[in-house]
């Protein structure tokens, strides 16, 4: 039984998170897709809107589950008996990031490690802060995001 990790602020979750979550369900037995409660980022969506969207769009996947924490990524996926994290990569950018943060987890938690999964060419790139501004803005995101993220945001806009 391998247990994936998932971690990501999910804020809100799009179309490039299913699909990269959908992929490692393919390949590990149970996929944990983990809000991370205390970001370093300005937020959208509270921690409990971001894990309810979350959950519903993940309804009828039974391989992939939804939580919340909010410790160091490592020590969670330690918690929750998880032998890998997952990543989703997309540009160059990604790349710097992903892997000076594998780097780092590696030297906290040797014994779990970071499998990364392309993007998929039509969300390489999907942001969801993307997302967010063209929402702001009045745009239409429903092809970037389920429908409930749609209206989700419709309601943060007015
Ligand atoms: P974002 O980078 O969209 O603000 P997160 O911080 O929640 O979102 O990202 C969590 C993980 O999901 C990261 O590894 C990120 O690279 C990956 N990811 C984000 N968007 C996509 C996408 N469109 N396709 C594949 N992976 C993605």
């Amino acid at each position: 039984m391998t247990i994936a990790l998932y971690p990501g602020s999910f804020d809100p979750v799009t179309n490039g998170h299913l699909d990269t979550a959908v992929r490692a369900a393919r390949v590990f037995d149970t996929v944990v897709m983990a809000v991370f409660d205390r970001p370093n980022k300005n937020l959208l969506f509270s921690t409990a809107e971001r894990v309810d969207m979350l959950r519903e769009a993940t309804r009828d996947l039974p391989r992939i589950k939804v939580d919340t924490y909010s410790m160091l990524t490592v020590h969670y996926a330690r918690q929750i008996g998880a032998g890998v994290i997952v990543r989703g990569l997309r540009a160059a950018g990604d790349f710097e990031h992903e892997f000076h943060m594998a780097q780092v987890n590696q030297t906290i938690e040797p014994t779990i490690d970071v499998v990364v999964f392309m993007a998929s060419p039509r969300y390489t790139f999907l942001s969801a802060s993307t997302v967010r501004e063209v929402a702001s803005l009045g745009g239409d995101v429903s092809h970037l995001v389920p429908p409930h993220i749609v209206v989700a945001l419709k309601q943060k806009f007015g």
